[in-house]
């Protein structure tokens, strides 16, 4: 077997027994990037000779008997997190040049568990996108391309396209990745992977960089459901540093994979059933269903009668966050900065933002100052934010009838690279079905579920109670056994 197909469970196994060592590991890792990272671009910056000085570190520490949970086990990082010492970009050009002095708390949990940091992984630009393309340093390809029609590139999904198309191609055995509005699970989904959006306040933020705080969470992609289990248990974890972190105990994600689903109650909600969704994603979805109740859970018709309103939610809040956190990039204290002989202050922020930030953002800045200025707030921003409450309360109201909810994790399977990109209102249409997960922060996971007719990934989506990823979980690896998703992308370091 190459050693990039490991899962990241059989990697620690291999690793344990002594079949590999890390440095092999890692080497080869190094070597698939080397082979597939030109065509793919999934990762901005490749921290070759750190990796492998980190892998002989935590094979010495493994012949010490003192091997840490994700010792030896190389992963790619988002590049939205702070990697000290290392070049973090956020995808963007205002940033460009920036070395972080401090980890971010995610990453550095990883690192105490002895995992091992290939580099940093290309994003939409500030983890906005839904297709990875409009990061500055370019887009990223799906490993995956169409049956009848290999020539087309598609996108990997976004904003952590480098994270799923990384861990997807073999270039890594799991990722770091974050979600705002399904940034995790969208781009999991298009490349046949798995992917968790925990609860809000699982996973630190500190360190991360900000796009829409009250709905950002970290999370980690990998190629099955247990990896993804493995690497939350090391992710999380309350932070002093994060007063939106939760201090709640974390639970062993991985034991909760086997529980099973008999006897659980699983909602489907009837407003998730779109006009004009393809049947392909209907029929999965009650794929899903079947499989399910087969294994023991009933399922129950829910509503979530708010569910039409997200979207619009979702795209007033979220760019009314990134316009105040953004505003930090004004070309005084780091990143880019842009000036003339004759600039003032006021031509110095100017030019520096009109330099540094790419039209999407542009475009969410604007739309952000927009719905928060003095003549709009009340008609859009208080709005959203009543809405929002309505979002959490149907959620609340649903939890009384069932312990987890079924649908589809996208409206589509991975579309081409230049579909979509200059049309924002349909790229907002992909996360119609995980923007409410991070308008009521609860927790999502995106499995690989079957095929379309074009031989592409499609995912289904579990989401759950919040702080009760260990029922998601349980529903995931269910699915997952059912769907015995086989199927390889053409692209992967293997082949
Ligand atoms: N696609 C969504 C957006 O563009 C979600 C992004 C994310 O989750 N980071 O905002």
């Amino acid at each position: 077997m190459h050693p990039t197909d490991f899962t990241l469970r059989g990697a620690l196994d291999a690793l344990n027994e002594g079949i590999i060592s890390s440095v092999e590991l890692t080497q080869a890792h190094l070597d698939a990037i080397g082979k597939l990272n030109p065509r793919l671009n999934a990762y901005i910056t490749v921290t070759g000779e750190q990796a492998l000085a980190q892998a002989k570190a935590s094979d010495n520490r493994r012949a010490d008997g003192g091997a840490g949970p994700l010792e030896g086990v190389p992963l790619a990082i988002k590049d939205l997190f702070c990697t000290a010492g290392t070049r973090t970009t956020a995808g963007s050009k205002i940033l460009g040049n920036f070395v972080p002095p401090y980890e971010s708390t995610v990453s550095g949990n990883l690192l105490r568990d002895g995992a091992v940091f290939l580099g940093k992984a290309n994003l939409d630009e500030f983890a906005m996108g839904s297709s990875n393309g409009t990061s500055a340093f370019g887009p990223v390809e799906n490993p995956w391309s169409r049956r009848n029609d290999p020539d087309t590139r598609l996108v990997p999904g976004g904003s952590s396209g480098g994270s799923a198309a990384a861990v997807a191609a073999r270039l890594a055995l799991g990722a770091t990745a974050t979600d705002t509005g399904g940034s995790i699970r969208q781009p999991a989904a298009f490349c046949g992977i798995a992917g968790i959006k925990p609860t809000y306040g699982r996973c630190s933020r500190f360190g991360v960089v900000a796009f829409a705080s009250s709905l950002d969470q970290a999370g980690p992609v990998a190629r099955t459901v247990e990896d993804c289990a493995i690497l939350l248990k090391s992710m999380s974890g309350f932070d002093p540093k994060d007063s939106t972190s939760a201090d709640v105990p974390v639970p062993d994600f991985a034991a909760a994979c086997a529980r099973g689903v008999k006897g659980l109650r699983i909602g489907i909600p009837k407003e998730y059933r779109l006009d004009g969704m393809p049947a392909e994603i209907g029929a999965l979805w009650q794929q899903g269903m079947d499989w399910l109740r087969a294994q023991g859970a009933e399922l129950v018709d829910i509503s979530l009668p708010h569910t039409k309103h997200a979207l619009p939610t979702y795209y007033v809040v979220a760019p009314a966050e990134a316009s105040s956190n953004l505003a930090r990039y004004d070309g005084v204290r780091y990143g880019l900065r842009q000036t003339a002989a004759d600039s003032d202050l006021r031509d110095l922020y100017e030019r520096t933002r009109a330099a540094g930030f790419g039209d999407e953002v542009k475009r969410r800045i604007m739309i952000g100052t927009y719905v928060l200025s003095a003549g709009y707030y009340d008609a859009y921003y208080l709005k959203a934010q009543k809405v929002r409450a309505l979002i959490r309360r149907d959620f609340d109201e649903a939890w009384q009838k069932c312990d987890a909810i079924l649908t589809p994790a996208t409206p589509s399977a991975a579309f081409g690279m230049d579909e979509k990109q200059d049309d924002p209102v349909a790229m907002y249409l992909n996360d119609v079905f995980t923007v409410t997960a991070n308008l009521a922060g609860l927790p999502g996971l995106a499995v690989p579920a079957g095929l379309s007719a074009e031989g592409l990934p499609l995912g289904l989506q579990v989401l759950g109670r919040a702080f009760d990823e260990e029922t998601v979980f349980a529903v995931g690896t269910a699915l997952e056994h059912a769907a015995n998703f086989t199927a390889l992308p053409g692209l992967r370091a293997s082949a």
